[in-house]
């Protein structure tokens, strides 16, 4: 089977019907983002920043940082790389900045967190754009939003840090792009603030893994409620369907970047409801490719429309993988 989705490697995303479809990246890792893959991706979707940040005993300096996130957009020439701002918090812990909760997934995390600590905030905002310079293909990307008023003051701390690098290296190396900003929709309250929220972003990025988990209040780590923790669930499903026509409604961009666009099944769903940009972990592209390659866009439409009007939301995960199994 590995030979065959190797056959696929350098092949675009494209259905039988020709329906394009972007594949991207989902890294925090510099070993992951060579340029063995690099060739076989349409860019970076998601780099968790928080996994160089986990790898150290401290935090990392500017520099440090600009050095990383370098070695990464340069990777990609000419090919979009989408960075997200620290996500820590959570099941996310940093050696040197302990966190001790209650409830850790409720709790301080992601953006909540670089919100009250500005001075980190600031930082890594900077090496970002420091990073991207002449390399223009930066786009950053806020976890864990859940009210309007985060967006707005993380995208003042972008205009400030964009100033303030601006001012520091205009005349010697050129200007720095001022790079777009998408926010992560993986907390459900943002599902009801949508119309507001897309005149202050560039784009949108789901998070499938904590939508499910917050969507369901169910941990997505602990193997006793694992049977409820499930991404098909008619929920998660009503409202990825409700992203997506508020994307299209809006004129948003918006991409997967939780583990069910790396589902076999969950890409063909998604697929059909109208999403066309996917991330997911570098062992799933080969597959995913494959599997985009052997469908036909036409049909699974016809198919979701079917289970849809029959009201038959919870059957879809049967019908979805019935398709895939007939295809091979
Ligand atoms: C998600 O929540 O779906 C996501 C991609 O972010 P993470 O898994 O890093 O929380
Ligand atoms: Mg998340």
């Amino acid at each position: 089977m590995d030979e065959l989705f190797a056959t696929t490697r350098l092949e675009k995303a494209v259905t039988l019907d020709g329906m394009s479809i972007s594949l991207l990246l989902n890294a925090g890792l510099s070993v992951e983002t060579d340029v063995s893959t690099n060739d076989a991706v349409d860019g970076i979707g998601l780099f968790r920043t928080e996994i160089p940040f986990m790898m150290r005993d401290r935090f990392p300096s500017e520099q440090e940082q600009v050095i990383c996130y370098r070695r990464v957009m340069a990777g990609y020439v000419g090919k979009p790389v989408c960075m997200r701002t620290l996500d820590v918090g959570g099941d996310k812990q940093l050696p040197y900045f302990p966190i001790v909760e209650e409830n850790p997934f409720l709790g301080w995390r992601g953006i909540r967190l670089t919100l009250d600590h500005p001075e980190i905030f600031l930082v890594q905002l900077k090496a970002m754009l420091r990073a991207s310079q002449g390399l223009d293909n930066l786009s950053i990307m806020l976890p864990m939003v859940t009210n309007l008023d985060e967006v707005r003051v993380a995208r003042r701390m972008l205009d400030r840090a964009w100033r303030e690098v601006s001012a520091e290296t205009a005349e010697q190396q050129g200007e720095i792009r001022y790079p777009s900003l998408g926010v992560m929709i993986e907390v459900p309250s943002l599902l009801y603030l949508l119309p507001e929220l897309a005149p202050l972003v560039d784009f949108w990025s789901v998070g499938t893994n904590d939508l499910t988990q917050y969507l369901l209040a169910v941990d997505r780590n602990n193997g006793r409620v694992a049977s409820v923790y499930d991404a098909f669930h008619p929920a998660v499903l009503r409202a990825l369907q409700q992203i997506i026509d508020a994307a299209d409604r809006y004129g948003k961009p918006v991409s997967i970047c939780g583990e069910l666009a790396g589902d076999p099944i969950g890409v063909l769903v998604l697929l059909a409801m109208g999403y066309r940009r996917f991330s997911m972990n570098n062992s799933n592209i080969m597959r995913i490719k494959y599997i985009v390659r052997q469908s036909r866009f036409d049909e699974l439409q016809k198919l979701l429309h079917e289970v849809l009007n029959q009201q038959q939301v919870g059957a879809i995960k049967e019908l979805f993988s019935r398709y895939l199994e007939e295809r091979g």
